[in-house]
């Protein structure tokens, strides 16, 4: 595998191994523990933080394989893992379509994302960005959860009363008891956007282990809309292991990404938007 001479390998920070977390396509619960076991037997933080992508992908090999569509699609990723039944049973999945929706929170969300070097990773499912520099979301409720990562979904996932979007963002966020939120962007196709443009040179491909380059300053409040309104719903995960309890913010208003934006992705990765799932009686609230 080569490695451009200005892209170093994550480790060494060991605050990157604490703050590593479940996602939509991302290491699951399973490899935490590894990592758990590996703080235990007295490694130093830097190294294991140094044996991350040796762990995550021993565990990935240790885990069903599954995939967006065809046999090991989303259809069936009940039937790979019994521990992943709730992908199926589970009332409280996401993503979901927003049909309707009731006022909710009236305090606004309060974003304090600060910029950090590009942290990146492709692992056949997305390309995510990891961040451990204590970017903040405070709820209306006064809420403080921890910005973690976000990844990118072709198609977008949630869908607004029957509008599919061709692409979505998921910026995942934990709170100090562990609850995860997740913030979702949608994007029409229309415009380049500016972001992501400056993202795209240094999107790597599937199987490479996670970079970190220095040199390359990424604000994540540069991806938000300005308008801040959101709805909000009860979720899970959008892949295995579907866990429930997740907090979803769809933010109102979707932003533009152009068709060879879109055509970039694709080339990265197939796509990866789990189809929407049944409300099952769930409310969706709405910010003013
Ligand atoms: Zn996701």
């Amino acid at each position: 595998m080569k490695h451009h001479p200005r892209h170093s390998r994550a480790g060494g920070n060991p605050q990157s191994a604490t703050t590593w977390i479940p996602a939509c396509a991302g290491m699951t619960g399973k490899g935490w523990a590894v990592l758990r076991v590996l703080f235990l037997k007295g490694l130093r933080p830097t190294l294991a933080a140094g044996l991350m992508g040796v762990t995550a992908s021993g565990v990935a090999a240790a885990e069903p394989r599954w995939t967006y569509r065809g046999e090991l699609g989303a259809a069936h990723w009940a039937d790979l893992k019994r521990e992943w039944a709730v992908c199926r049973q589970g009332r409280r999945q996401s993503p979901i379509d927003i049909v309707a929706s009731q006022p909710g929170p009236a305090a606004p969300l309060q974003f304090s994302y600060r910029p950090a070097p590009l942290r990146i990773v492709n692992d056949g499912h997305t390309v995510r960005v990891r961040f451990a520099n204590g970017s903040k979301l405070q709820l209306g409720s006064g809420e403080v959860l921890t910005l973690q990562q976000f990844h990118f979904h072709t198609p977008g996932g949630d869908k607004l009363r029957g509008e599919e979007f061709p692409m979505g963002m998921h910026f995942l966020h934990k709170g100090s008891s562990g609850r995860l939120v997740s913030l979702v962007l949608l994007f029409r196709q229309g415009a380049e956007n500016p972001a992501l443009q400056a993202l795209l040179p240094h999107m790597p491909a599937a199987g490479m282990a996670e970079q970190t380059l220095a040199q390359v300053q990424l604000n994540p409040a540069q991806w938000l809309p300005a308008n801040k309104a959101y709805y909000r719903y009860e979720g899970s995960l959008t892949a295995p292991p579907c866990t429930e309890g997740v907090l979803w913010l769809v933010m109102k208003q979707p932003l533009e990404v152009s068709a060879a934006q879109l055509a970039a992705l694709h080339r990265l990765f197939p796509d990866n938007a789990r189809p929407t799932q049944a409300l099952h009686g769930r409310e969706v609230l709405e910010s003013p």
